[in-house]
C-alpha cells in the first residue's frame, strides 16, 4: 500500500490474535513495527514471525508511565511514530447482574482507559511532527451490543465515540483517526471466552450461522483495512467506523 514503507507503527496487544495479524501485515508492507504487549515472550514471537521489520516493547496500556517510557524507547530506536493501532483488549463474559465492580474496573481499564492513555501519550508526538494515523480496534459489540458483554460493549462503544471526537479535534493537525469493528474471530481471546466441550462447539456454530459469509473471522482479516487506513490512499478518511465481520451486522 502506498506510503507505508519506512513508517513507524505501534500495535498494542501485538503479541497475539488480531494484533499479531495486523503487525505482520504492516511489517510486510515495509513499516517498522513496534509490537507492544503485556507479555514480552508473545511480543517477541510476533517479532520473530515479522522477519526483521519489528521490535518488541513491554507495557500495560493502562499504565501512563510505562506507555510514555515505551513511546520514548520506540522513537529513539525506530523514529517518529506515524501509526498507533489500539488493539489490546480483554473481557470475561458473564451476565451483567452477576458482575462486580472489580470486574468492571478491569474491563474499563484495559479496553477504554488504556486507549485514552495511548492517545494522550502518542497523539501529541504526531501533532508535533505534522501528522499521523490512529486505528482503534473496537467491536461490533459497540454497534449492536452483546449479551454477557455489557461492560465490554460500553467500552467499545465509548471507544468509537472517543475516536470520532478525537478525529474532530485533531483533523486540522493532520492526525486522522478511525475505528474498525471486528466480529467474532478465532483468536486466543475467543478460545478463552468459548471454553471447551460441547457447549463451546454449539456456541461457535450459532455464531457462524449468524454471519452471512458463514465463517468466523481470522486475525488476518483485519490487517488489510488497518494497512489501508494507515496508507496514503486513506488521507481523506477520518472519524469513520467500519465493521469487518462477514456481514454479521449491516448498519
Ligand atoms: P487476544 O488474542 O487476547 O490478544 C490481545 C493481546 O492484547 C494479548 O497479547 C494480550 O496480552 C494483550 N493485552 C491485554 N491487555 C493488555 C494491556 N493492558 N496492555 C497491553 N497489552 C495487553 O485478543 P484478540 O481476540 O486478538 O483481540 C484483539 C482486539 O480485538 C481486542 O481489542 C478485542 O476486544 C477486539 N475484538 C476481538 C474479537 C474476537 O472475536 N476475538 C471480536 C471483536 C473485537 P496477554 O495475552 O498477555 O493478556
Amino acid at each position: 500500500m502506498k506510503g507505508l514503507s519506512g513508517k513507524i507503527a505501534v500495535v498494542t496487544g501485538g503479541g497475539s490474535g488480531i494484533g499479531r495479524g495486523i503487525a505482520l501485515r504492516l511489517a510486510a508492507e515495509g513499516a517498522k513495527v513496534a509490537v507492544l504487549d503485556l507479555s514480552e515472550s508473545a511480543a517477541a514471537e510476533t517479532v520473530a514471525l515479522a522477519g526483521g521489520n519489528a521490535r518488541a516493547y513491554v507495557a500495560d496500556v493502562s499504565d501512563y508511565a510505562a506507555v510514555t517510557a515505551a513511546a520514548d524507547a520506540i522513537e529513539s530506536d525506530l523514529g517518529p511514530i506515524w501509526l498507533l493501532v489500539n488493539n489490546a483488549g480483554w473481557d470475561k463474559p458473564m451476565p451483567f447482574l452477576k458482575t462486580d465492580q472489580a470486574l468492571w474496573d478491569k474491563i474499563i481499564r484495559i479496553n477504554l482507559y488504556g486507549p485514552l492513555v495511548t492517545h494522550h501519550v502518542i497523539c501529541p508526538r504526531m501533532v508535533a511532527q505534522g501528522g499521523g494515523r490512529v486505528v482503534n480496534i473496537s467491536s461490533d459489540a459497540a454497534r449492536v451490543g452483546t449479551s454477557d458483554e455489557a461492560v465490554y460493549s460500553a467500552c467499545k462503544g465509548g471507544l468509537v465515540a472517543f475516536t470520532k471526537s478525537m478525529a474532530r479535534e485533531l483533523a486540522r493537525k493532520n492526525v486522522l483517526l478511525n475505528a474498525v469493528c471486528p466480529g467474532p474471530t478465532n483468536t486466543p481471546m475467543m478460545a478463552a471466552v468459548l471454553g471447551a466441550g460441547d457447549d463451546a462447539v454449539k456456541w461457535k456454530d450459532a455464531m457462524v450461522r449468524g454471519i452471512p459469509l458463514r465463517r468466523m473471522g481470522e486475525p488476518e482479516d483485519y490487517a488489510g483495512i488497518v494497512a489501508f487506513l494507515a496508507s496514503d490512499d486513506a488521507g481523506f478518511i477520518t472519524g469513520q467506523t467500519l465493521s469487518v465481520s462477514g456481514g454479521m451486522n449491516m448498519i
